[in-house]
């Protein structure tokens, strides 16, 4: 279970910044989840409701906001987006090299908290 252990990771950092800010209770956290990262979100949230039991997160709500991957072709010089979870080559010009961008990324990017 991949996700049951990042689903801690992230309860884990959370909680340490809220000892550290003296926050209480969480009340939502938002993660942003790459297409390609391989973290299917349903289970993710599943395995954050199992973990934040007993935590300052048990009243807690894990949003994922999904992103889609990106590239950058080494031979047309574009920028581009795709929704799969593989690409063999530019959508745009066919080339077979370019580098994918964005898409691997799990970030923890918002938390609403009480004090
Ligand atoms: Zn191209």
């Amino acid at each position: 279970m991949h996700e049951a252990s990042i689903a801690c990771s992230l309860l884990d950092l959370a909680e340490q910044y809220c000892v550290k800010n003296n926050y209480h209770t969480i009340n939502s956290l938002t993660v942003r989840i790459g297409k390609l990262s391989g973290v299917m979100p349903d289970a993710l949230i599943f395995a954050f409701d199992v973990v934040k039991h007993d935590s300052i997160a048990e009243g807690a709500h894990l949003i994922v906001e999904q992103v889609n991957p990106s590239g950058m072709c080494n031979d047309c010089k574009k920028d581009f987006t795709f929704d799969a979870p593989y690409i063999f080559e530019c959508p745009l010009c066919g080339s077979t090299s370019f580098v994918i961008t964005r898409g691997r990324e799990l970030e923890l990017t918002e938390m609403e908290v009480d004090i």
